[in-house]
């Protein structure tokens, strides 16, 4: 029989509503995290898709509450995905993403791991430079160069049935809101490896994708490590205790090489699937690659806490840092392992050489200080 067409993801069918702009005041960074509750900027964009119609035409419009059934899929079967990706106020005046077509695909990816509609990546991205394009001038004044606003994309299943099956329903929605300039951890962050009952991820799992499924459970361990001074949990893995991530952050290590006292910057690798493909950590890979090339060899692979304490021991540990867009580059000072500490020195500035060079030179793409291709101007 005959079917309609059914509608793709099209950003240039977005409809907009604007807001009373007097109606949100812009905060500021002092302000900015003093209440209980994220602030959002002026607008946000939804977007539905149903199965029998696909996707509607996107709609910009006041920032506000969604509307969902008691009995939506994504408040009982965690069918929700997500992205998180920073807008920079450059030292040039421009607005600018970081590689937003990479956050653009994990979700895609995300999305599929959930039985959420597929959607074409490139259409997100514009929704997402559209939002900041519309917010930016107002939330990212040009008088206020190196600072940011936090995007974040997400997809739920809102088909209102009990039955535990794929949503015939779903909605994209994409906020930015505002988030002050933080030293995240004075003295360095101090990382706990998690309770020996628990993985974040597992080989087979879902580890790799961002949905929200994987970030409750983390929660109770955090808190056990934050209550015993730790900022985040050195996610272990399998009896052999192979190091994956710390916190929502990729981690990495700068060490000399057991063989041959080379320095080695090492990182877990992408293909067991137990680690997010972080946007900062391919982009930290990428860049040490070209730049320290010769003078550090970058490595990804599998490596345990048993070699970071051996490491230790020999004193061939010369820096560690977690890498996200929400907390950037944040220096290691401190590893836990049941019972034994590693103590990594963070040097005059709060942070090693390499952790120093690394960091400035990605602020430095995504401030426009080095105009370079993944720095995307919105
Ligand atoms: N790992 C996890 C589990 C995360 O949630 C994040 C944050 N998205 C990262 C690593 C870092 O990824 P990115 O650099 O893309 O922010």
């Amino acid at each position: 029989g005959h079917t309609a067409a059914k509608g793709e993801l099209d950003a240039s069918k977005l409809t907009i509503q604007l807001a009373d702009p007097t109606a949100r005041e812009v905060p500021t960074p002092e302000n900015a995290n003093a209440g209980d509750e994220t602030i959002c900027t002026d607008h946000m964009i939804t977007c539905q898709w149903k199965l029998s119609s696909g996707w509607s035409a996107p709609e910009l419009k006041p920032y506000g509450p969604l509307s969902l059934m008691p009995t939506a899929s994504v408040l009982h079967y965690a069918t929700e995905c997500f992205e998180g990706l920073k807008a920079y106020r450059g030292f040039d005046g421009k607005l600018r993403l970081f590689r937003p077509n990479l956050n653009a695909k994990r979700m895609l990816m995300s999305t599929l791991r959930i039985s959420l509609p597929a959607f074409d990546p490139v259409e997100l991205e514009k929704l997402i430079l559209t939002l900041v394009a519309t917010d930016g001038d107002k939330w990212l004044p040009a008088s206020r160069p190196g600072s940011f606003l936090y995007i974040r994309p997400a997809m739920i299943g809102t088909q209102s049935q009990l039955g535990v099956q794929a949503p015939k329903e779903a909605l994209l929605f994409i906020t930015a809101s505002y988030m002050p300039k933080l030293d995240a951890y004075p003295g360095g962050l101090k990382l706990h490896t998690n309770p020996e009952d628990m993985v974040r991820a597992w080989v087979g799992g879902f580890g790799y994708a961002k949905v929200g499924a994987n970030y409750g459970p983390s929660l109770l361990a955090t808190n056990e490590a934050r209550e015993r001074g730790y900022g985040q949990i050195l996610w272990l893995y399998g009896p052999e205790g192979y190091c994956t991530e710390a916190g929502a952050s990729n981690f990495f290590v700068v060490w000399r090489a057991k063989d041959t006292g080379k320095l080695q910057l090492i990182t877990a690798p992408l293909d067991d699937r137990l680690i997010l493909d972080g946007v900062t950590r391919r982009s930290i890979v990428e860049l040490a690659q070209e730049r320290l090339a010769g003078e550090v060899e970058v490595v990804e692979r599998k490596y345990t806490i048993a070699e970071l304490l051996e490491a230790n021991k020999e004193g061939r540990i010369v820096e560690a840092f977690a890498a996200g867009t929400a907390y950037f580059i944040c220096p290691v000072s401190l590893v836990h392992h049941r019972g034994e500490d590693i103590q990594i020195p963070l040097g005059k500035s709060e942070s090693g050489q390499y952790t120093t060079k690394i960091k400035s030179w990605m602020a430095d793409i995504m401030y426009g200080n080095e105009q370079h291709p993944w720095g995307v101007v919105a």
